[in-house]
């Protein structure tokens, strides 16, 4: 590759950042970490109406979250006066003109089009005129075919008269998305262009754009679609989740990268499927994406959480679980927040389960003697001698392992581990006896033993 490589997201800040705005970014970062290339950020929102600072926000701080670092932060509003400069000029050289019709006449244009089935578009006669009101179009005579070379779909040709006189600034001060990107496009050195499928039309028309104005044409690499479970578009109507939402139900930024990931690509080489942003970086080749829409499916999320989870260091466990406790729970836990979160986490899909799965072991339900037994297979008088061994091995809840060996070896692992978390959890299903000996300590693991001989007794 000769230039240097330099890719954008370019989100517009009308809503809170969604799973395709961060699968975009993800594909983005990932190709710029592989070219040694720049990863930027521009904030498109020269939509003034529909832009609002809190969904910026919001998208700044999720890319942040994902660890999709911008090494380049662009306001497109900071940049009118060029996007002016650039629109005077096209005026200037005739490559741009003032059309005048009202919206009245390019409405009923429009519907006359729909009507006779041609292509909506607007070839103007006012081109030749010296009016300077009206909105900014570009002159478009191009009849040789437009070829984008599409990394991902091959070439896709359009013919350049479907689209008209492009419609390009509503006034000096109020360009139009077309014409602004590809500005910004040029200004910022953009190299490789890569985005969703649903911007695959306007490239025909930011190619024109680009012409007119003499700029080098990028790269374009347009990614599949993300369809909801039922293969329809994704929206918010069929289960779109926004990027803040899942960090707020509990999934950790590892799981939503690895997803993200997924959607429209797999990797060629036998890697698995649980990976970290650093070996997708590794593995990771856009030509090699899909060109069919990609499905979000919300179980294979769930199970990727769960991966993801369970591959965290102890510290970092400690450290994602720790806000999804509440503070009354975390009161009555003490100095042992830690260890029951680490004697909850294995069992857990999201992190917002921890709260009440702790509370869980802080009361032991009333049960009956018989849950001692597993289901009957074992010996009442010999469970209550087990745990009456264990009793007395027990003295370091954090050597249990280790300690319970012999007792072990000699009675076999139900027969000492089922009483064992049975009596601990007073439940049919917990966490493990030793995650629950580390998360009690030593007394209240001997009250509830000592708890379930005298039930034994009874
Ligand atoms: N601002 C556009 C959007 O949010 C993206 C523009 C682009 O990637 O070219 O859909």
């Amino acid at each position: 590759m000769n230039k240097p490589v330099r890719v954008r997201i370019a989100p517009s800040p009308t809503g809170f950042m969604h799973i395709g705005t961060a699968r975009t970014a993800l594909f983005n970062f990932i190709f710029a970490k592989q070219h040694g290339g720049t990863f930027l950020l521009r904030i498109e929102n020269t939509d003034k109406e529909r832009s609002k600072k809190e969904f910026e926000d919001d998208i700044i701080q999720g890319l942040a979250w994902l660890g999709l670092d911008h090494s380049e932060f662009h306001r497109q509003s900071e940049y009118l006066p060029t996007h002016a400069k650039y629109l005077e000029s096209l005026l200037a050289d005739g490559k741009a003109f003032w059309c005048t019709h009202t919206t009245e006449e390019l409405e009923a244009e429009g519907e006359h089009q729909r009507e006779a089935k041609e292509p909506p578009r607007h070839i103007c006669e006012h081109r030749d005129t010296d009016k300077t009101s009206g909105i900014v179009r570009l002159r478009n005579d191009e009849r040789a075919s437009i070829v984008i070379h599409d990394m991902i779909r091959g070439d896709i040709i359009y013919d350049p008269q479907l689209f008209g006189d492009i419609s390009l600034a509503k006034n000096l001060a109020e360009p139009l998305y077309n014409f602004v990107v590809t500005v910004d496009d040029h200004e910022m050195n953009i190299s490789h262009v890569i985005r969703g499928e649903d911007h695959i039309t306007n490239t025909p028309k930011q190619i024109l754009i680009g012409r007119a104005l003499g700029f080098t044409e990028p790269e374009w690499a347009h990614l599949p679609l993300l369809l909801a479970k039922d293969r329809t578009k994704l929206s918010k109507r069929n289960g779109a989740v926004s990027v803040g939402e899942y960090q707020k139900n509990g999934y950790i930024r590892e799981a939503i990268i690895n997803f993200i990931a997924f959607l429209g690509w797999h990797p060629k080489d036998e890697v698995g499927e649980v990976l970290d942003l650093e070996t997708i970086i590794k593995v990771f080749d856009i030509t090699r994406a899909q060109r069919g829409g990609a499905v979000v499916d919300t179980e294979k999320l769930d199970w990727l959480n769960r991966e993801h989870i369970k591959r965290l260091a102890p510290e970092e466990k400690i450290n994602r679980a720790e806000p999804f406790i509440n503070p009354a729970t975390k009161e009555k836990l003490g100095s042992r927040v830690a260890q029951y979160i680490l004697a909850v986490l294995p069992r857990v899909t999201k992190l917002t389960e921890i709260d009440a799965m702790i509370n869980d072991l802080l009361e032991i339900p009333p049960y009956d003697a018989e849950l001692l037994l597993w289901k009957g297979k074992l010996d009442r008088a010999k469970v209550k001698e087990t745990l009456s061994a264990i009793l007395s091995i027990l003295k370091n809840p954090d050597t249990a392992e280790q300690d319970f060996k012999p007792l072990i070896e000699k009675e076999g692992n139900g027969a000492v581990l089922w009483p064992l978390r049975t009596a601990l959890s007073g439940r049919a299903i917990s966490p493990g006896p030793y995650e629950l000996l580390s998360a009690f300590g030593l007394d209240v693991a001997e009250r509830r033993i000592q708890n379930a001989i005298s039930k034994l007794d009874a």
